[in-house]
């Protein structure tokens, strides 16, 4: 069976690694020149949000027997509004190194596969769609899912990536809400070893060409003195799908819309769909079904997206107190079954309270 993989990033190589170990060989074009981003950065899965009841590790490793090694566990996050500061510690999740780092989730998966990659290979889906027996597209973007009609943008974001120097806490995460400088979005914090870490900043529908100035107001509210040294700009769309297979062509990662809108996490469901594509192709099971878990749990955070498009300051303010609250911290962040069901009927009550 011939089988093509467009992109060697998380769903890709996922994706390359089922496949093979079911005996099939597929042929991996990458456009860069190396596996992971041009710049590292790092990703976190927060328990909370995972979608079943096991951890992001423990989950891909039992149901799919792949270990993959995080760099840290996040055992503590902090939640800065303008006016509110919540800090909240406990088994939260955890930090995967990304991009060319050696412990990243890219590395780590390609180190574990036993082909080779055809590397400076920008692949159009046109130029191959006939040579293959399936295609699996995993670009980590829309642009084929757009090429085949299915895709529908619901949230536009521009990141800043900055690697900034310090003393850092390699368990400990923060993270800013503001209007002022990330519109819906959020600044975030996350540590790459004890002297360096990566300051991110995510702002909803503006154009990267504003980027300096929302940048400036940032970093000067949050008085962020830290040595800035290296700094990339990003811009992205998220999106669904309205089907994640077209003829022999299977959409996988962001391109096939698993990626959530509400706080921009598609590592574990990235690699989840690569895997769940290599057992469609190998079984012969209808791959819509096999992923409809995911975007069901997508669609779910899309909801909590919605009403966060709507904040201001205020609302952050009473969101980052809530989220401080003993009982909601009980309730969604050391209650060992907690997942987004719990972190629903904390929106509830949440609305609730913001009602009255
Ligand atoms: C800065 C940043 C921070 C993030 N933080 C988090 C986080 O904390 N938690 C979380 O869960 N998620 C996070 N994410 C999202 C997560 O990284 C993505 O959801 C995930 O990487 C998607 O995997 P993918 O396989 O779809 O795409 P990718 O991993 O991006 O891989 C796509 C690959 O395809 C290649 N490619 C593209 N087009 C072509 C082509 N035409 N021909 C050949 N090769 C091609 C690319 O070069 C790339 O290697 C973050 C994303 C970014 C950018």
């Amino acid at each position: 069976m011939r089988v093509a993989i467009i992109g060697a990033g998380l769903s890709g190589l996922a994706c390359a690694h089922e496949l093979i170990k079911n005996g099939i060989h597929p042929t991996i074009f990458e456009k860069k020149s190396h596996i992971g981003k041009d710049y590292l950065f790092s990703t976190t899965t927060l328990r909370v949000l995972d979608r079943t009841y096991k951890t992001s590790v423990k989950y891909l490793n039992q149901r799919y027997n792949l270990n993959l090694k995080s760099f840290s566990p996040l055992r503590e996050i902090i939640m800065i509004a303008p006016q509110k500061k919540t800090v909240v510690r406990g088994k939260l999740g955890y930090i995967y190194m990304r991009g060319e780092a050696e412990n990243s989730l890219e590395r780590q998966l390609y180190n574990g596969l036993n082909t080779s990659i055809l590397f400076d290979s920008y692949i159009n889906i046109n130029d191959i769609k006939n040579d293959f027996d399936y295609i699996v597209a995993a670009t980590g973007d829309e642009t084929i899912s757009k090429e085949l009609g299915v895709w529908t943008t619901t949230f536009n974001v521009c990141t800043r990536v900055a690697m900034v120097l310090g003393n850092f806490k390699l368990d400990s995460t923060k993270m800013w809400v503001d209007n002022d400088y990330a519109k819906t979005c959020y600044g975030y914090l996350s540590p790459h070893s004890t002297k360096d870490a990566r300051i991110l900043l995510s702002i909803d529908n503006i154009s990267c060409y504003e980027l300096d100035h929302y940048w400036d107001k940032f970093i000067h509210k949050e008085n962020i003195f830290h040595k800035t040294i290296e700094v990339k700009d990003i811009e992205f769309s998220i999106g669904t799908t309205s089907t994640a297979k077209v003829d022999n062509i299977y959409l996988v990662g962001n391109g096939a819309g698993v990626i959530d809108d509400f706080l921009g996490f598609g590592a574990v469901n990235a690699l989840e769909s690569g895997i769940l594509a290599a057992h469609s192709i190998v079984k012969g099971i209808d791959y819509n079904d096999l992923i409809s878990p995911i975007k069901k749990h997508v669609s779910k955070l899309h909801e909590f997206r919605k009403t966060m498009s709507r904040f201001d300051n205020k609302d952050f303010n009473r969101l980052i107190s809530f989220l401080g609250l003993p009982p909601i911290k009980q309730l969604i962040y050391n209650n060992p079954l907690t997942k987004a069901k719990n972190f629903t009927f904390a929106a509830k009550i949440y609305n609730k309270i913001k009602e009255k």
